[in-house]
């Protein structure tokens, strides 16, 4: 697919803000973007010339497309490719293009040096250096949104902060792209900053640790490495999928990992798969991560996401409108990084024409690809009155449990306070056959026949039509937090 310049520009003027001008002049003023390819995994950029291609190859792939992220979320992969426009150097003009580059490198190579001074996630020489935690103030818990599918794993995150290496030793997170590890991961660490100011903390992601051991090793110092990792309080290892495979790392985080054990440090790991689905790890490692606690971040469901979407939109101070955050929720149904995405487009737009009204037109135009089969038309009274209200008040006039309402049971009662929830939740709420069925894990088919049996029914049976006005009363007068 051919792209137009789409959020391009956008991407550049970030990018202008992390860089010196001169950097940015020099390397980046005359990037296009060329493609997205594979449902938007893929985008190759346009560079005016090989050595443009090779020279951000190597400095600033990492940094393009962090950029990139934060307006193409999915983009895995990023390609260059040579621009047919290139103006072919002349030999009299080489001369002075050599001449601006060596002038440039001085403050290319200060600003690389201050980079990496002040950010180390993905490891530099400065991984042994005490006071280097690897921490990323951009994640604390402060902004980190509790909802249903990850409440365990903060809950559990917050008790080993008050008692570290003494409740749950390890901690095994895992879900997920996207769904909020790192972030997690990282709170857990500035939350121990600043409660134990002395604690020794250390993140690292799997890789990292792989690739200083690999240097270790490399450079005779395994002995370094191991006083290291030994003297370490809090060690929060992300991502350890990565270690798959890789014998010799497996072999040493093995021997890190016993050695903090015994002394009870406190160590939390986190994985995109749970520990006995990891290929290609020792089984006794594998063990070992089960020794503590093992959690997944479940994604979202529809009400948690909206929660999240109202406290980022706040946060960045976006002027949505309940409509727009509950369609926004509907349709990027995949995970946190996605939304972002989407909310910086908006963000984008927004400051490019601030005034002008954001139209849900747009708003569609930017779902465009998350919007899944089940558009919905939704209103204000879809976030004043949520599912689990419905759900909750029907359990109640009912007087069964919410699970039994959500079972398959074909039990008379049951059954029918499940098609009056359906009938419910599609009627008040105007969700979709389809979202309705979601919230029932059934098909769409089965929530069209309940729409229609109830809508038959009420017109013959007073009390069901009495039950339900009540339903509705509740749903209106109770405060309820599920
Ligand atoms: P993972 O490591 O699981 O792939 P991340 O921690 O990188 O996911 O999360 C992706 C993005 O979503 C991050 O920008 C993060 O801040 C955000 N995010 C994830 N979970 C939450 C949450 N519960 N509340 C607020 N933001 C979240
Ligand atoms: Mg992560």
């Amino acid at each position: 697919m051919s792209a137009s310049q789409g959020y391009w520009p956008l991407i550049l003027k970030d990018l202008k803000t992390q860089v010196n001008s001169t950097v940015y002049k020099t390397w980046f003023s005359e990037i296009k973007l060329a493609e997205v390819e594979n449902l938007g995994r893929k985008i190759v950029v346009e560079v005016p010339s090989e050595f443009n291609k090779k020279y951000i190859q190597n400095k600033y792939t990492s940094l393009l497309k962090t950029c990139i992220n934060k307006f193409y979320p999915r983009v895995i992969h990023l390609d260059f490719r040579i621009s047919k426009n290139s103006k072919k150097i002349q030999d009299s003009s080489r001369q002075e293009d050599i001449f601006a580059i060596q002038e440039n490198l001085k403050g290319i190579k200060k600003e690389i040096n201050d980079r990496n001074n002040t950010l180390d996630l993905n490891g530099s020489k400065n991984f042994y250096k005490k006071n280097i935690n690897n921490l990323n103030p951009k994640y604390t818990f402060n902004n980190f949104v509790t909802i249903a599918s990850n409440q365990l794993a903060v809950s559990v995150s917050e008790a080993i902060i008050q008692k570290p290496g003494k409740l749950y030793n390890p901690v095994f997170i895992y879900s997920g792209v996207g769904l909020g590890k790192t972030h997690l991961l990282q709170a857990i660490g500035q939350k121990m900053l600043s409660e134990k100011p002395d604690f020794k903390i250390k993140y690292a992601t799997c890789e990292t640790f792989f690739n200083f051991f690999i240097s270790s090793i490399q450079n005779k110092k395994s002995e370094e490495f191991k006083e290291y990792f030994r003297n370490i309080d809090l060690l929060l290892l992300d991502d350890i999928q990565f270690i798959s495979g890789k014998e010799g790392t497996q072999e040493a985080f093995f021997h890190t990992f016993n050695e903090l054990h015994q002394q009870n440090k406190q160590i939390v790991i986190t994985s995109d798969k749970p520990p006995k689905s990891l290929n290609n790890i020792t089984e006794r490692l594998i063990s070992r991560f089960e020794w503590g606690i093992v959690i997944d971040i479940s994604k979202p469901d529809l009400e948690d996401r909206i929660t999240v979407i109202k406290d980022k939109v706040d946060r960045i101070k976006l002027d949505l409108s309940i409509y727009q955050v509950a369609r926004i929720a509907e349709a990027v149904n995949t995970n946190f990084r996605d939304l972002e995405g989407v909310l910086n487009r908006i963000q984008a737009r927004k400051q490019l024409l601030p005034d002008k009204p954001f139209e849900d037109s747009e708003l569609t135009k930017i779902l465009d690809g998350y919007e899944s089969a089940s558009m919905m038309t939704i209103d204000i009274s879809y976030i004043q009155n949520s599912p689990q209200k419905i759900l909750n008040s029907v359990a109640q006039v009912y007087s069964l449990s919410r699970d039994q309402i959500l079972s398959k049971s074909r039990q008379k009662d049951i059954a029918e306070a499940r098609q009056v929830a359906m009938f419910l939740l599609k009627e008040q709420l105007e969700l979709s056959y389809p979202a309705v069925a979601k919230v029932f894990s059934r098909d769409h088919s089965t929530v069209i026949h309940a729409h229609k049996k109830i809508t038959t029914n009420l017109s013959k049976d007073q009390k069901l039509t009495q039950k339900i006005e009540f339903i509705k009363q509740l749903v209106t007068t109770t405060k309820q937090t599920t």
